[in-house]
């Protein structure tokens, strides 16, 4: 009989075989645009504090003073003594910021998703989602127990040919607001309206959404609101945004009605059976929600960035996917092109992680160029200088 370590080499090495076994890569730094990576100096384009926030000195100092405030640790999940006036005060804000009536801190997204989702629906119930919905969506999804569906990416229609079919007890529609692996939105109004229409509920999944898009920051569902359109708890019942990406730190949100909110806390497993987020973090968010609000120059500058990217990218005749988010995705399809392209800009001291499946679908691995608030000119025209060389190894790779 093989062993058990024998089995688990063999599955290693399949997978290495295929190009895709995965490295960490060790950071000597703060996150940032300059990094310390594996001991070399390099300007980093891969991580998703979008608006510098992680290393905002508001920010740190309020992560300070919450530990002087509250120690280090929660010392016990919510419902038991855990649930301090720093998590609180952050939940009253982030109902605020989301206009909606109330707001549940979660100690992170993945939790967050597959805590929310396997308590509102299980055997007997449907699920339908976006084929591109992130990782933890679809696990949800899966672990629910409840009939799985999944539409081809942003087709409404196709949703609705589906939802049409069902006939079951509820229906829970599930989407990304930005989709992390493509930088695309959903298109709310239209999402709205199918699940509107076939008595469905609605969930999104703001993650790269809030602090990003909105006047505010108040992400996909701000957007589309500032585009005339009517969305609200009643018609997006389920709001879900992070903190380890705009806000700069970790941990995640839910935001819906009262009902919601209060069923959650009764009723959701990944809620209730785990410590509380060390409080001196819910602190640190709270001073990230501030400048999240009150910084439009960090959005503003964003978008600046974004649009010339695109731009210059096209000049280099690199594909870019339809975004106009911080997320800018260069797809090159094959694995082993894709690597070498992320080693090129790796030699010009410039970080963009190479994307391989499964993260994303075969055929489609992508350097995923992601840009913060904090890149200065000098960083972003050395990314562009840099992806010259993508633009060659492309075109030799076309040429063979
Ligand atoms: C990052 C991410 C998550 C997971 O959030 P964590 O707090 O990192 O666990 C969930 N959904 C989406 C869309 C994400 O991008």
């Amino acid at each position: 009989m093989k062993s058990f370590r024998q089995e688990l080499r063999q599955q290693l090495q399949a997978r290495d075989e295929d190009r895709l076994l995965r490295h960490r890569h060790i950071l000597h730094s703060p996150q940032g645009t300059e990094i310390i990576l594996n001991g070399e100096h390099v300007t980093s384009f891969c991580s998703n504090d979008y608006l510098g926030l992680a290393g905002h000195p508001d920010v740190i100092q309020a992560y300070h003073d919450g530990l002087e405030q509250f120690g280090a640790g929660s010392g016990a999940s919510h419902l038991v003594s855990g649930h301090m006036a720093a998590h609180h005060d952050l939940e009253e804000e982030l109902a605020t910021f989301t206009g909606r009536s109330r707001a549940l801190v979660f100690s992170s997204g993945y939790m967050a998703n597959i805590g929310v989702i396997t308590t509102l629906v299980g055997k007997g119930d449907s699920i339908f989602e976006d084929r591109l919905n992130h990782a933890s969506l679809l696990d949800g999804g899966l672990f629910s127990g409840a009939a799985f569906r999944r539409y081809p990416h942003l087709d409404a229609g196709a949703l609705e040919v589906l939802l049409n079919a069902a006939d079951s007890k509820r229906k829970l529609v599930v989407s990304d607001g930005v989709f992390s692996m493509d930088g695309d939105m959903a298109d709310l109004p239209q999402l709205v309206n199918a699940a509107m229409k076939h008595d469905a509920l609605l969930m999104i999944d703001d993650a790269h959404g809030f602090g990003v898009l909105g006047e505010d920051g108040g992400g996909t569902a701000a957007f589309w609101r500032e585009q005339g359109h009517d969305i609200d708890e009643d018609n997006l019942q389920i709001l879900i945004g992070t903190f380890g990406k705009a806000f700069g730190a970790s941990g995640a949100f839910v935001a819906g009605s009262e009902e919601l909110i209060e069923t959650l806390i009764q009723f959701c497993r990944p809620y209730i059976y785990t410590t509380a987020m060390p409080p001196a973090q819910a602190e640190a968010i709270r001073a990230s929600l501030k400048l999240v609000r009150k910084d439009r120059w960090r959005r503003e500058y964003l978008a600046h960035l974004v649009t010339r990217f695109r731009h210059h990218s096209d000049d280099l005749g690199l594909e870019l996917l339809p975004s106009r988010t911080p997320i800018q995705a260069i797809v090159l399809g094959d694995v082993e092109l894709t690597l070498k392209a992320s080693a090129c800009l790796l030699e010009a001291g410039v970080f963009v992680s190479a994307i391989r499946p499964p993260t994303v679908a075969p055929g489609s691995a992508r350097l995923r160029v992601t840009f913060s608030a904090i890149h200065t000119e000098e960083q972003f025209l050395k990314l562009l200088h840099a992806l010259e060389g993508v633009a060659r190894l492309k075109g030799q790779a076309v040429g063979q």
